[in-house]
């Protein structure tokens, strides 16, 4: 087994299988190598557009896997399989990404394919935000119970595992919660997809700022109006001035967590799941702070007011655990879970 210090200092494994996780985004590639327990014990960054293509970046990959168990005892240690996360619209039965931003070269390159080339293991391809979603699930020993880990940002993400296993939809589009419909009608904010009343429109980092900007001219704030001015306000200082008893910041978190709960109440009276997890830079403190914990509550509150008393009551909402690593962990645990059918 491995285990992890309170420093952050890892053991390694001993008498082990272990598997490569890489979870790639537009600015860095992140590389782990994980424990059946989902334990990182060696990780590494790398940078995205200096390697390029897929074919590059399983390269990399695959030296940093070979070196770091080089450096082990390799007898008994063995690299078991390889799990990959990207972000965009993946064919999951292809493995294909069919869309995708800031990945230029990838789409339509056979990812499984490419990741055998470059290393002959078992291997899977999953969608970041499903890979995020299942390392939060196996973390939590769900089994066959089902979960959902919105990631909240400038969009709007959600990752899902139903039934124990990652789940995409046949377009890969599955758990797009940034584009559920809250509000409708011609007077409806427009989504960056272009189409009205998005979840996004409202409750993404855009939204949230064109929400302090309306009340701050309606209540006459200068304060706050200089500061969006400059650009000078972001998601994580409103949660800080609300902490600090800024009447207008809290009101606008408190609307937000409401459009949220809206969304993810209509998810989970589609879905029924036993866990959903709030992520993403933007949680307003998350658990810290008293001001990310009533952000919390107002979405939990919303969603058992929307939602069969069976499906709201029973849900658990809290704050996803994980944080940077989810996408690496989630990634090498999805190798595993294909290598165990
Ligand atoms: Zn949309």
């Amino acid at each position: 087994m491995t285990s992890e210090s309170a420093t952050g200092a890892i053991n390694p494994p001993t008498q082990e299988t272990v598997f490569l996780g890489i979870d790639v985004g537009g600015t860095n590639v992140k590389l782990g190598l994980v424990s059946t327990a989902g334990v990182i014990f060696v990780r590494e960054t790398l940078s995205t557009p200096q390697l390029r293509t897929p074919e590059r970046v399983f390269e990399a990959a695959i030296a940093f896997a070979d070196s770091q168990l080089a450096k082990l005892d390799r007898a008994s240690v063995t690299l078991a399989g390889v799990g990959l996360g990207v972000p965009g619209v993946l064919d999951s039965e292809e493995s294909v990404l069919r869309e995708v931003v800031n990945l230029p070269g990838w789409e339509g390159k056979p990812l499984k394919k490419l990741l055998g080339n470059a290393k002959n293991l078992p291997n899977a391809v999953v969608n970041d935000a499903n890979s995020a979603a299942y390392a939060e699930h196996a973390l939590r020993s769900l089994g066959k119970k089902s979960l959902a880990l919105v990631t909240l940002g400038t969009g709007i993400g959600c990752g899902l595992v139903i039934n124990g296993s990652p789940y995409g939809g046949d377009h890969g589009c599955a758990g797009e919660l940034g584009h559920t419909p809250i509000r409708f009608g011609n007077d409806a904010l427009t989504c960056t997809c272009g189409k009205r009343g998005h979840l996004e429109a409202y409750a993404g980092t855009k939204g949230v700022i064109q929400q302090i900007q309306q009340v701050a001219t309606a209540s006459k704030n200068d304060e706050i109006l200089d500061l969006l001015s400059t650009n000078d306000l972001t998601p994580k200082d409103i949660a800080l001035r609300a902490e600090s008893g800024c009447d207008l910041c809290i009101a606008v978190i408190q609307q937000t967590a409401e459009y949220l709960g809206q969304a993810i109440g209509q998810l989970a009276q589609v879905m029924d799941p036993d866990v959903v997890l709030l992520g993403g830079a933007m949680t307003f403190g998350g658990s810290q702070t008293g001001i990310g914990q009533r952000f919390l509550d107002t979405v939990q509150t919303t969603v058992i007011n929307t939602t069969l008393e069976q499906v709201g009551s029973n849900l658990t909402l809290e704050f996803a655990s994980l944080g940077n690593d989810a996408g690496v962990i989630g990634a090498a645990m999805v190798a595993q879970q294909v290598m165990s059918k």
